[in-house]
């Protein structure tokens, strides 16, 4: 099923994401963790790629698993920053060949060495080559706080609008802790003609150690009020968890209140997780 089908319905939907394991040992541990995510039935699932290639091939392997075993709808993230055109048809090929409608394209950070494979240097171009490959629902990423790497958030704002132009049915955005900043990037979206639905991703931070990871490598910004839950609880993983859930559903909850129904979670391969989230919303969303 289309993603785009799901988010055209007046109708909340929650989706999970996942990540594939770096090293094939961890296969299994990961796809276990997979499952027990999808037992939840969220609305559908996405699957993302290592940007240096790395682990590109578990990502399909572990969509079409979950998308065969659950039966639910998956989107597959792609990378092109370090790929050839001729490997990144071969990717497609695959989704294809796994029943894969939905792919997210992206760019993929440069890596730290800088080299980069020099067929793709934004992701508005993989959203062409996909466009021109099959009949898959496109997604791309956005920037709430603008990407790290431009300067001027108006700038981003106009490369964001190329690359919809490009094919994109709809965008997620990178994680934000503070919903006014996600209000005003959608207000300036609107504005800059940007009309294709715009899913907030919510990252539920259960450790402090991912919260500073998370935050050097996206620029996201920290406020006062989270700052001091984590401070407070950041030593405890336990409490930490917990007041992670409660803070990431309340986001939620003030977003569905603010009339936006589509949330994607960047649930970290953690089910306890998922789980406690959608517990905390029983009788506002049912799966
Ligand atoms: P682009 O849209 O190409 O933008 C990258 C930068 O280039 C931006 O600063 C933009 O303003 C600028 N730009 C765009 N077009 C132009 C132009 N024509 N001229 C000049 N500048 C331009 N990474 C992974 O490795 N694997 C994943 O699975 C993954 N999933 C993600 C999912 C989401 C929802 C998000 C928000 C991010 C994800 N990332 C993932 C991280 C992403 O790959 C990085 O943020 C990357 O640095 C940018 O990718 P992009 O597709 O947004 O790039």
């Amino acid at each position: 099923m289309k993603i785009s089908e799901l988010l055209s319905k007046d109708k909340i939907t929650i989706s999970f994401e996942v990540f594939p394991p770096k090293t094939s040992d961890r296969f299994f541990s990961v796809l276990e963790a997979a499952g027990g995510i999808a037992a939840l039935h969220p609305d559908f699932m996405s699957v993302t790629y290592g940007a240096g290639g790395g682990t590109s091939a578990f990502t399909a392997d572990i969509a079409a698993g979950l998308q065969e075993t659950y039966g639910i709808p998956i989107l597959a993230h792609l990378t092109c920053v370090s790929s050839t055109r001729e490997y990144v048809a071969r990717i497609v090929e695959s989704y294809i060949e796994k029943g894969i409608d939905n792919i997210m394209a992206l760019r993929g950070d440069i890596p730290k060495d800088g080299r980069i494979a020099e067929d793709y240097r934004h992701a508005a171009e993989l959203i062409r080559d996909i466009r021109e490959k099959g009949d898959f629902c496109i997604g791309g990423a956005c920037y709430p706080e603008g990407h790290i790497e431009c300067e001027h958030k108006k700038d981003d704002i106009r490369y964001l609008r190329e690359k919809v132009d490009a094919g994109c049915d709809f965008l997620t955005t990178q994680m934000f802790f503070d919903n006014n900043i996600f209000y005003n990037f959608l207000y300036r979206a609107r504005e800059a003609g940007i009309s294709v639905p715009i899913v907030p991703g919510i990252m539920p931070i259960t450790n402090k150690k991912q919260l500073s990871r998370s935050v050097a490598m996206s620029g996201t910004n920290v406020p006062a009020r989270f700052a001091a839950i984590v401070d407070r609880f950041g030593d405890d993983p336990e409490a930490m968890q917990q007041v992670g859930i409660i803070y990431a559903t309340d986001q939620i909850i003030d977003l569905i209140a603010n009339g936006i129904n589509h949330i994607h979670v960047y649930s970290m391969n953690k089910p306890k997780v998922a789980e406690g989230i959608l517990n905390n919303l029983s009788a506002v969303y049912k799966a």
